[in-house]
């Protein structure tokens, strides 16, 4: 007997969290943040409150009210320190009950029950809204995917701004402590909650204090991230599961079978683009077993749309020809696939793709885990990395910290140690005290702010160049345009998805509004409201309703279950489409977040 709930990813695009029960199992499929509904209710200056632990997002529904998932310090951070240490009699009745979590966490569920609630997290792959939320599950839970997928998580924890909801790589202790006597505060000796401190350096100024302010990177650990190879096949207790090798937008994607009495299917996201090994053939031809429960992904269920990563190669390198000055591209750093076919298209023109530093942070990592399959990108043709204008702003070596140093973004927070600032490394590496990963940062760094492309190269010679850029990096246009302010000539080619929010759309009609003052042409259309849509050479990472009605076709399972999806009923109309031209029927459960369904 096996059974499905969907906490995450019913009636919605993304934030996957599928708990799969057998009579002695219980995994989860992927366990991402459900950003559609998150930012139903948060905003830019409405951030959760990173220092309530799990409860705010427990009782909103961003995170599901399970036992025996949740790190121990999440929901029992006040335990330590008990509230009434701070809050006199007559308060703490009545302010108590929001320091109060109801739910077990991990050590206090597994310790009672004798044995964990949830066997092992799978992850399909590094997308945030399949893997962001991890951060607050216990890092005794084993996390399995491929071992992409657990590069480019570690390569996204490296660039991104860090915070209690980004651990889902790394993790890190916290503590209530008191300010010390002496920390500058009007009231010392009231406590705070923070990262614990750990290293034993020698005391410097303040650090006569219970905390730190920042915890320290390199002394983060891992999370238990067991890498599978595509095809391998695990057992965990009486399921087996198996790796499947998608295509999507990111590498490391995939699918997973979990065989119990009846075979289920969980595509993960997936697309189907031409080629070789990316082919519904390629992906059918891996399942080995019968499935009976298909839990399938339906983001473009509504789009008869199918495009190859071909098509759009072709595309970009027929519309760059046409190009006379400078172009600029806005795609996904984190889409190796699209790398490749914007490289292409420079290259087949004769320019050089100068990219973001995350995206030459991603290949260098990349290079260094599989040497023959990605090649040092500091060795690749028509490559350099851009070299923003920063600090001085006048492309001194000092301005650069190592987070700003091109292929080492932010390196400073985790293997080159503490020091941030690559001429101290340099100064380690004169003394001879420098470890080899801070070597390597160095000769990194060196080659990023010697060889990056700065703006007045570009501005010189415009026409040598595809600059990959997006909205936020849209003041770099002062220091690309000329005297008289404009950019006549250039073009901006958006090789996304379009705006599938409103937040979205009006970073959009901001970065038109920048397009516009600097005169630099781009491809739209006007839409009923008489705004304008950029035109996309793109391809989605999501299988079109034909795609994904074949692939339904060729699997005739017996319940299909349709997820990261807004409209899964389309998926009873392909069913009973299946019907008619093979006589196969299949049933269509239309998950109902947090409802168990028996299969
Ligand atoms: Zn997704």
């Amino acid at each position: 007997m096996i059974s499905v709930t969907v906490y995450g990813g019913a009636n919605e695009i993304g934030g996957n969290k599928i708990l799969v029960e057998s009579e002695d199992t219980r995994v989860m499929l992927d366990f991402g943040r459900r950003m559609g509904y998150f930012n139903e209710f948060f905003d830019e200056f409405l951030q959760p409150r990173s220092k309530s632990g799990i409860r705010d997002y427990v009782k909103l529904g961003v995170l599901p009210e399970l036992d025996g998932i949740y790190r121990d310090f999440f929901v029992n951070m006040f335990s330590e320190f008990p509230p009434e240490r701070v809050l006199d009699e007559d308060e703490f009745p009545r302010a108590k009950d929001y320091w109060k979590c109801d739910l077990k966490s991990y050590d206090e569920y597994t310790e009672k029950e004798g044995k964990p609630y949830l066997d092992a997290v799978f992850v399909s792959h590094a997308h945030f809204d399949h893997i962001q939320d991890i951060s607050y599950l216990s890092p005794k839970i084993p996390v399995y995917c491929t071992e992409e997928t657990k590069l480019l998580a570690k390569v996204v924890t490296d660039v991104s701004k860090g915070g209690s909801d980004h651990e889902f790589f790394e993790y890190g202790d916290y503590e209530i402590a008191l300010k010390g006597e002496n920390y500058r505060t009007l009231f010392p000796g009231s406590p705070e909650v923070n990262k614990k401190k750990y290293d034993d350096t020698p005391l410097k100024k303040h650090d006569h204090l219970d905390i730190r302010f920042t915890q320290r990177k390199d002394i983060a650990e891992e999370r238990d991230y067991m890498p599978m190879r595509y095809g391998e096949e695990l057992r965990l207790g009486d399921i087996r599961i198996k790796t499947i090798k998608t295509d999507h937008s990111v590498p490391g994607s995939c699918a997973f079978v979990l065989k119990e009495e009846k075979n289920i299917l969980y595509t993960g996201d997936i697309r189907f683009h031409g080629d070789e090994d990316k082919t519904l053939e390629h992906f059918i031809n891996q399942i080995d077993s019968k499935i009976d429960v298909l839990i399938i992904e339906g983001t473009r269920i509504d789009s008869e749309r199918r495009v190859t990563e071909k098509d759009v190669k072709d595309e970009l390198t027929m519309k760059f020809q046409d190009i006379e000055k400078l172009i600029f591209v806005d795609f996904p750093w984190k889409d190796l696939q699209r790398f490749n076919t914007v490289l292409k298209a420079s290259k087949e023109n004769g320019r050089i793709l100068v990219v973001d530093p995350r995206l030459a942070y991603m290949l260098f990592r990349f290079h260094l885990k599989y040497p023959s399959k990605y090649p040092d990108p500091r060795q690749l043709d028509n490559v350099a990395v851009y070299k923003r204008r920063q600090n001085s702003m006048l492309y001194s070596m000092s301005d650069y910290k190592k987070i700003d140093a091109g292929y080492l973004h932010d390196w400073g927070r985790n293997s080159a140690k503490s020091d941030e600032n690559i001429l101290r490394i340099k100064d380690k590496i004169d003394q001879g005290t420098a470890t080899q990963e801070e070597e390597l940062a160095w000769s990194l760094a060196v080659d990023h702010i010697e060889n990056g492309v700065p703006a007045f190269e570009i501005k010189d010679s415009p026409e040598k160049y595809v600059l990959m850029i997006n909205f936020w990096r849209m003041n770099e246009l002062f220091d690309l345009s000329g005297g008289n302010g404009d950019l006549k000539g250039s073009h901006y080619v958006k090789c996304m998805c379009e705006p599938f929010n409103e937040e979205m759309q009006v970073d959009e009609n901001k970065l038109i509004n920048w397009l516009d003052r600097f005169k630099i042409g781009y491809d739209f259309t006007v839409n009923e409201d008489g705004n304008k849509i950029l035109e996309r050479s793109h391809v989605s990472g999501h299988a079109s309703r034909p795609e994904l009605k074949e692939m339904v076709k060729r699997l005739l399972p017996g319940v299909i279950i349709p997820i990261h999806t807004t409209n899964p009923r389309e998926f009873v109309n392909i069913a009973s489409e299946i019907e008619s031209e093979t006589g196969h029927s299949t049933e269509v459960i239309i998950p109902e977040e947090g409802v168990r369904y028996d299969l």
